[in-house]
Parts: C-alpha cells; structure tokens; sequence
C-alpha cells in the first residue's frame, strides 16, 4: 500500500440523545482502516451502519470520541492551526444531494468564486473566472460559458453533481470523500459521474474515499484500490479490492454478493435466496453482544454471542470473524456465467 494520506487509528464515536435519558448510539466503534495517497477506498455497508458518520470523521466534521484520525501520520486534532487549514483543504466532501449542497441563489460561478478568492487561488475576479472555466471543463461540463452563470435549478442532477465535484477542485484538494455521490441521480447518468471520478483520480492522483451501500458501483470505482465492508459501526472485512471480492470470507459481505443482481437470467434462477435467518439488522441503539453480526449469521456458534472477534489478517485481506478459515467461500450463481465479480 502506498503511504497513507489518512489513516484511522481504533476510532470510535458515540452520539448521546436525548436530555433526560442520555441515550448513546456508538455509530461508529473502533474502526482501524487506511486511505493511500491517491488511492480509492469504496466503504461499503447498509443504511445505519456508520458509513457516513465514518465519512465525516475523515473529512474533519466530527472529532471522535475515542481513537486517533491521522493526516500524513499526525494526529489530526493535535494539529496547529496552519496544519489544521491545509488539512481542510486537503480532503473535501462531497454530498449525495447537490440541489441541497449547491446555495440556489448563487451562480455556478458564484458557488466556485467562493473558495477561490477565500484561499487566494485566484487574485482577483478575472483569474476566478478563468479559473471557474477551467475547472467546468475538468468536470465535463463544456462549453463552460454555457453554465457558469446558470443557477442550480437550471441544471440536470448529474450537472449538479459535477458542479459539486469541481467545487471540492477549487481548493485542490488531495481527497475527495464521495458520500454515495450517484444515488440521486438518474441510472443512466450514473456511469457518467463514476467515469469522472476515476479520471480525476489517474490525472490528478487524487484520492477517493467512496461511500456506498452497492457493490456494483463500488467495484466500478475501486476494482484497482481498496475495499472497506461495515457492519453495525464496525469493519468486518477490508483488503485489496480484488483480494476481498475474490475470496470473501466474512458471511455479512457472503450475503452481500448473493443479493446483487446479476443480468443473465439462467445464473438469476440459480441464485439463493440470502442465508441470512433475521434479514432486519438490529438496534444500533443496543448492538448484540460479542460478534455484532450474530443474530443474523447462519454460522454462529456460542462464542459468537460472547467475544466480539478481532479484524485479523494480512493488510490486503482482514476479516473479523471467528471462524474465518473455517466458513466456506462464496462463489458466484453459475460458474459458466459471466459474473459480476469475475
Ligand atoms: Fe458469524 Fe460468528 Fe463469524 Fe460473527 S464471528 S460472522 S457470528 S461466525
């Protein structure tokens, strides 16, 4: 693995509801992961895993209530203030729904302008509009005549996505953390803003921490990087991509893979239906003892219930399950059809 531009150090963090009855929700709990210089890291999981509260650890929007986030191998919240400002523009977020990022009473230009004057990239309105032109055309939104002076109501949603993207350029960061930054988009335009991405990441070297809740997006993006899969606030198994997915050994992500949807009907009748015995995760408000994957796992045994297991392994392949070795690999439906995963 390349060296690390972030790396999480046993982070967790637990939010407390409620004045009276100071309920905890631990949304994210010790998680250990690394993101590479120029890397692609998918983070994968279901809705309420902590994928996103992970997201914002990352970018700095959440200080964690326990474990250490690294920049460039310094502890990010001992950082001075000069070293904290470049650290804000080093990683941007970028947002699923970019009608509500974008301020609908500023043009493309303004929305750009912005952080172009604020950081002194540009010196004075004629350099931001170049600049702002310039990144249009980064971003595939060309002629950019044509859009800067539109307001975001004026756009298509995979217009406004792209306008997203190039703001989080502005500043030149060096990663961007995609939070399922194609879900609200039209299928069809889908390809288009992931092709984008990536293209950002071979050009620039830019890092990309992506967010989802499907594998299929995922391994378009990271096929090349790394893979991260969560459960309940916590990785259960995370590698190199093609490592992960070639030899998945960790039941939630098993179980995962035989949900995606596969194009070819004859493999589709093949296809199980998911082992899983309780399908509604549990309570993030009261995770299970011990494995936090247990209630719905068909291999748990008595230990299961009690020790939580640790994320073992080599750093291209890590799984956090007792009987790792033991539970047979995943194979896709039909070994003579073609399979998402090949
Ligand atoms: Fe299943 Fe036990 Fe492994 Fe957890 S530790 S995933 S319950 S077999």
């Amino acid at each position: 693995m390349r060296d690390s531009l972030i790396a999480l150090e046993n982070v967790s963090m637990v939010f407390t509801r409620g004045w009276l009855s100071r309920e905890r929700v631990e949304a994210v709990a010790g998680v250990s992961m690394v993101i590479p210089e120029g890397g692609i890291v998918a983070l994968v999981g279901e809705t309420g895993s902590g994928k996103t509260t992970l997201g914002k650890l990352v970018a700095g929007l959440y200080r964690p209530t326990g474990g250490r986030v690294r920049f460039r191998g310094q502890d990010l919240w001992a950082l001075d203030r000069r070293s904290f400002g470049e650290y804000r523009r080093a990683v941007q977020l970028v947002h699923q729904d970019a009608f509500a990022a974008l301020n609908p009473v500023r043009t493309v230009y303004q929305s750009l302008k912005a952080p172009l004057l604020h950081y002194r990239i540009a010196r004075n309105e004629r350099e931001a509009r170049e600049r702002a032109a310039g990144l249009l055309e980064q971003v595939g939104l060309t002629p950019p005549g044509l859009f800067l002076d539109k307001y975001p109501h004026q756009l298509s949603g995979g217009q406004r996505q792209r306008v997203l993207i190039a703001r989080a350029l502005t500043v030149e960061p060096r990663l961007i953390v995609a939070d399922e930054p194609v879900s609200m988009i039209d299928v069809s335009l889908r390809l288009a803003i992931l092709q984008l991405l990536r293209e950002l990441n071979r050009r620039l070297g830019l890092g990309i921490l992506y967010i989802t809740h499907d594998l299929a997006t995922a391994r378009y993006l990271a096929e090349e990087g790394w893979l991260a899969v969560m459960y309940l606030g916590q990785i259960v198994e995370q590698g190199a991509f093609r490592e992960v997915l070639g030899n998945p050994r960790h039941p939630y992500l098993q179980a995962l893979l035989s949900a995606v949807l596969v194009p070819d009907p004859r493999a589709a009748r093949s296809m199980r239906p998911s082992p899983l015995p309780e399908i509604d995760p549990p309570d993030p408000r009261r995770p299970p003892p011990g494995c936090r994957f247990h209630p719905r796992c068909p291999y748990a045994q008595a230990i299961c219930r009690e020790r939580p297991p640790a994320l073992q392994g080599p750093a291209d392949h890590q799984v956090a399950c007792h009987f790792a070795q033991e539970i047979p690999s995943w194979r896709p439906p039909s070994a003579a059809s073609p399979s998402p995963w090949a």
